[in-house]
Parts: structure tokens; C-alpha cells; sequence
């Protein structure tokens, strides 16, 4: 069976989800396939309030509104932030990302629950191959362009042989029977080295995980971040991958790379979902435009210069132990804080909001 679509997005995700519903809404053909619709990511669902207007998705999802940030150092030194202008908006992903797919549909896009295998031809029209789980369990899909939205393990870039984006390994799980006022941050080796634990309110009780690079020890330092925050484990723990942004994948001819697949989360904080949805956003628009090129161009032209500060400044406050604690220090400094806060929580990407804030850290980036 072989089906014909003007636009094929693999990967019912946010940025997939985001893509499609684009490109639906301005008349092009577009078929959605997601491999698993009761697929929930593990993550802590935590988005700024500010983007939903901005990428123009419901708030339904929303389960809770936070109000506060916590950040703790690795001797315990800790900074506690209110929220003005904005909160952070708490989704569980598997109602977040059906809303989103719902979303598409209502704009007009097919959805398939289906997995993408391999492709058989990839020219100026691309022919890729999916299984089903029930018949015709296997069906063709020629498209003139694809989007891949499969996430940090791409079955896509695998099936064009690019390299899996280096990444972070996490563990984390739902605790029912504890719980947070703030989105916390914990810095500190003996628990989460080179990068961070987190504890996030969720609708009954909280989301926590640690990130670390070696894959052997993540347990033990899991239960060492238990200890510390003196939180009981829930159950089940989750491992995931977080990809490190390296600013090299946007397209490969019509086949163009959103969120995940192509690595694009911030680095240092690790948020992720706000910014699969503007890669899904941009990759319509050049699909829109006819010309694949356009979306590094208009991703570059957005995001470019902060994902660059921000790779910087991991690498600079990471190292060690001492430079962690001085991610608490410097933040107790209002005009940095609020400075944070602008580009983190509201999205302020202009020059006037870069340009202080790379001055500040300038002394820690050499
Ligand atoms: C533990 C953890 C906590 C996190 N917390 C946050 C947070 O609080 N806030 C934040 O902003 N970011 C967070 N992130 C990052 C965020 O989850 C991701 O950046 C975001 O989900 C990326 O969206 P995506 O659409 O690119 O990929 P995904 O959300 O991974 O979606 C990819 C989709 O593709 C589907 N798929 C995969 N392979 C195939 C295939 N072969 N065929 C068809 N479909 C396929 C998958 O089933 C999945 O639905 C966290 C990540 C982790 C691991």
C-alpha cells in the first residue's frame, strides 16, 4: 500500500505535533505518525506560562501553576525566587502531547499511529517505510518533504546514518507522597556531577530525577540525591536520554531535524519543549516557503546566540563543585536575577537583555 502526502512528520512529540498542525493550518498535505499514542516521556512537564500564547497552543494541559524557583548549591546555599510576570506551567506529557496531536488534527493533518522503519528512497521525493501494529502493518509513504520529530534516539538519523547526538544520561521518577512549593534545582557532584537534580511539583505530589554523563553510577547518585533532599523513592525510575546541543543538524535535503532529533535543547537548563515547538514551527515555515534551507536560517537568526552563551556557561559553572556554588552567589544579585528571569521565564531574546547578561558572565567565560 503506498500512500502519497505532501509533507510526512515522524514523531508525534511537541515539536512533530507543532509542525504538523502548522502546516495543516496553511493547506499543505501533511500525515503525523507517532510509533505509541499512550507513549508519556519521562519528564517534569515544567514550560514557562509565556509560551503558550506565543506558540498558540490551549492551556487545557496545565495542571499547575508554580510560583517559585529554589536553587541550591553543593554546600547548601540556597536562593529562593518568586515568580513576577509569569509562572512555570506544570503538564503531564501524555495528556500534553495527545493535546497537541489533537491540535494538529483539528488543523487539518492525518494521524497514524505507526512507526517509521526505514526509507527506500530519499530524492526529490522521499519514500520511507512504516510498520503498523495491526493491518496492513506495513504501509509506504512517499512525501515530498519529511519532518523528523522522533526524539534524542532518531530512528530517522539512524536510517541516514548521522551520528546520535551526544547526550546526558537521567534518571527520574513520579513521588506521590511528597511534595515542593518551587521548582528546585540541586548542584552538586556527589549527586548529579557536571550537571544538576531537580524536584518539580506536580498535580499530587512531585516530578525528581538527576542527570549525570557517566551511565554506570546514575543509581548510586540517585539514591545520594534521595539522602540529600531526604525525598523517599516513589517506584518506578525512568532512565532517558537528554540531547547536548551541537548547532550542526537542521536538514538533509527535504528531510529537516526538530527538537530532540536534532538536539535542540538549551543547554545548562535542559529545557527542551519550548524549544522543539519553535524548531517545529520554523521547519514548517521553510517547508511553507519551498525552501529547506530557510529553517537553519530562522532557527540561527532566534536562538543562536543564546544556546551559545548557554554551552559556555555549563561548561564554565559545572567543572566543580567550587564554580557550582557560584551559580547561587551570582544569582543573589538582583540585576542578574532578574536578568535570568527575562531571558528564562518571559523569553527575551533581544540584543538590549543579551548583551548586559553577556557582560556580566563575561569574566566567567574567558
Ligand atoms: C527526565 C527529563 C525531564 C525533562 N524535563 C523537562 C522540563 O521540565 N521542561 C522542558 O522544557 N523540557 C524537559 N525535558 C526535555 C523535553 O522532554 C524534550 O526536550 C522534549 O520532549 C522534546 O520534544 P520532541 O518532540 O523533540 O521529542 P519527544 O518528546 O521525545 O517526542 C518524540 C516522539 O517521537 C515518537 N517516535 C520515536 N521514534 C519513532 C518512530 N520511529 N516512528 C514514529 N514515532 C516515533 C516518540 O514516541 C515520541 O512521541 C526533560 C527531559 C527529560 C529526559
Amino acid at each position: 500500500m503506498i500512500l502519497r502526502t505532501q509533507v510526512l512528520v515522524v514523531g508525534g512529540g511537541p515539536a512533530g505535533s507543532t509542525a504538523a498542525r502548522l502546516l495543516a493550518a496553511h493547506g499543505m498535505d501533511t500525515l503525523l505518525v507517532e510509533r505509541d499514542f499512550s507513549f508519556v516521556k519521562p519528564c517534569g512537564g515544567g514550560i514557562p506560562s509565556t509560551v503558550f500564547p506565543e506558540v498558540g497552543i490551549p492551556e487545557k494541559p496545565v495542571r499547575k501553576h508554580v510560583h517559585a524557583l529554589r536553587v541550591v548549591s553543593p554546600k547548601g546555599d540556597t536562593l529562593n525566587v518568586k515568580l513576577d510576570g509569569g509562572s512555570i506551567a506544570i503538564v503531564e506529557r501524555g495528556d500534553f502531547d495527545h493535546v497537541l496531536r489533537t491540535e494538529a488534527e483539528r488543523s487539518g493533518a492525518r494521524l497514524l499511529e505507526a512507526e517509521f522503519s526505514r526509507f527506500n528512497d530519499v530524492g526529490r521525493t522521499v519514500t520511507a517505510q512504516l510498520a503498523l501494529n495491526q493491518p496492513p502493518h506495513l504501509m509506504t509513504v512517499q512525501a515530498d518533504y519529511v519532518i523528523a520529530a522522533d526524539g534524542v534516539n532518531s530512528r530517522v538519523k539512524t536510517a541516514l546514518n548521522i551520528r546520535p547526538s551526544p547526550s546526558v544520561l537521567t534518571v527520574s521518577e513520579k513521588i506521590k507522597d511528597e511534595e515542593s512549593d518551587a521548582c528546585e534545582f540541586w548542584f552538586g557532584s556527589s549527586h548529579a556531577p557536571r550537571c544538576y537534580s531537580w524536584v518539580f511539583p506536580q498535580k499530587e505530589g512531585v516530578s525528581a530525577g538527576t542527570g549525570a554523563f557517566g551511565y554506570a553510577e546514575i543509581k548510586s547518585l540517585w539514591q545520594r540525591f534521595l539522602v540529600r533532599r531526604g525525598l523517599k523513592s516513589g517506584g518506578l525510575l525512568r532512565g532517558y536520554r537528554i540531547p547536548l546541543w551541537q548547532g550542526d543538524l537542521y536538514h538533509s535535503g527535504r528531510i529537516l531535524f526538530v527538537g530532540d532529533a536534532a538536539g535542540q535543547v538549551m543547554p545548562f537548563t535542559c529545557e527542551g519543549i519550548y524549544y522543539a515547538m519553535k524548531s517545529g514551527e520554523f521547519a514548517a515555515m521553510a517547508v511553507l516557503a519551498g525552501k529547506a534551507e530557510d529553517y537553519k536560517r530562522l532557527w540561527e537568526k532566534r536562538f543562536q546566540k543564546r544556546f551559545s552563551l548557554m554551552k559556555k556557561l555549563w561548561a564554565y559553572f559545572l567543572k566543580g563543585d567550587r564554580r557550582a556554588e557560584k551559580i547561587v552567589q551570582v544569582h543573589k544579585r538582583p540585576e542578574v536575577r532578574e536578568m535570568s528571569l527575562a531571558l528564562w521565564l518571559r523569553k527575551d531574546l533581544s540584543k538590549e537583555s543579551l548583551l548586559p547578561y553577556i557582560s556580566i558572565f563575561r569574566r566567567f567565560l574567558g
